[in-house]
């Protein structure tokens, strides 16, 4: 159920609905929006009578959702979530958002150099994975803590938000005190305590694509993070698992008009893991902004043949400028700019 609210109302007309809600049982999340605000109603509504709440004050109408994913839903709320990163910078707005930089951070040097140069190309955010999500367990896990502190270098230098992968609920904290933006590897988009977890944290959240996830499955997972009263929830398609093994993941476009028709949250998408090819990452750049993502997840190194991660994927600076440039005129053709 989603009670929609006048749009006079006033802050006491919600905090009654929202306190009228919790005296029967219910949880009541506020959506807010430009324009009106809508209170999402959450467990077994059959507990009051219909009309219960379309008499409350400063109500204009209750509608009930069928949708599973009550928050996620654009049945609830047919206005699209903007995310506002701080610096002005937006995931969701009318720019097209890129976050760059590379698989893994290494250095000092190195983050911060990328930093600069992903900046001045226009990316509006920076990436680099500290605790690593690696399948091989002798592999380069990442630098840690030491990585964000690196990560946290960069932002200084260069003024641009940071977006750091969070591997388990117990270190929400530490990459919360450092990171922007949460990002919730492929590998645990159905860890629901970490789900639970990057919520309570209250940051903006990126939530990957299970690389075996169906969209329904996709959008339970951001339900369980909207839940904890966080609304700021980006969708990222990065590829999913198929019988094709010429690309590393096959990578849904379709995925982003579906999810459009579905929610209100932004979707972005990640050419990089999504194709595991170099080559693959600008035309499906190029393709991602056409169909309507909001963003792009792009790995990007100063050398790629040494980068300590994902290399085979991942471009080097020069590609990521002349990427930024050639992005111009296909977001124009579908209303957006970079
Ligand atoms: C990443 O973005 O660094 C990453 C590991 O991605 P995914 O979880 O999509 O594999
Ligand atoms: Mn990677």
């Amino acid at each position: 159920m989603i009670i929609v609210m006048k749009p006079d109302a006033t802050k006491k007309d919600i905090d009654h609905v929202l306190e009228r809600i919790e005296s029967v049982g219910l949880k009541g999340v506020l959506l807010q929006g430009t324009s009106r605000n809508v209170i999402a109603v959450i467990g077994d509504e059959r507990v009051v009578p219909a009309d219960f709440w379309d008499v409350l004050p400063g109500v204009e109408k209750s509608v009930p959702i069928l949708a599973p994913y009550k928050l996620a839903s654009k049945e609830g709320k047919d206005f699209k979530t903007v995310i506002h990163l701080g610096n002005g910078k937006k995931i969701g707005g009318e720019q097209i958002a890129v976050i760059a930089g590379p698989c893994a951070i290494e250095s000092k040097e190195q983050i911060v150099e990328i930093a600069k140069r992903v900046r001045d190309a226009g990316a509006t955010a920076l990436r680099g994975g500290a605790f690593k999500p690696r399948s091989n367990p002798y592999t380069f896990q990442g630098l840690q803590e030491e990585g964000l502190v690196h990560l946290a270098r960069a932002r200084e230098a260069s003024g641009l938000p940071i977006v750091t992968e969070v591997l388990t609920p117990e270190h929400v904290k530490l990459v919360s005190k450092y990171s922007d933006i949460l990002q919730v590897g492929t590998r645990n988009m159905q860890n629901f305590l970490l789900l639970r977890a990057v919520g309570e944290a209250g940051k903006p959240v990126i939530l990957k694509r299970g690389m075996s996830a169906t969209i329904e499955e996709f959008l339970l997972a951001a339900e369980y993070i909207l839940a904890q009263n966080n609304p700021n929830v980006i969708l990222c398609e990065r590829g999913i698992r198929t019988f094709e093994t010429h690309t590393r993941f096959t990578l849904s476009l379709s995925v982003v008009p579906q999810l459009k028709e579905m929610t209100h949250l932004p979707i972005i998408v990640d050419p990089s893991h999504g194709t595991g090819k170099r080559s693959l990452v600008n035309p499906m750049c190029k393709g991602a902004v056409a169909v309507g993502a909001d963003g792009l997840l792009v790995e990007t190194h100063p050398d790629p043949e040494r980068s300590f991660v994902d290399g085979p994927q991942t471009i080097n600076l020069e590609a990521f400028d002349c990427l930024m440039q050639e992005l111009k005129p296909v977001a124009e053709a579908v209303g957006r700019r970079m």
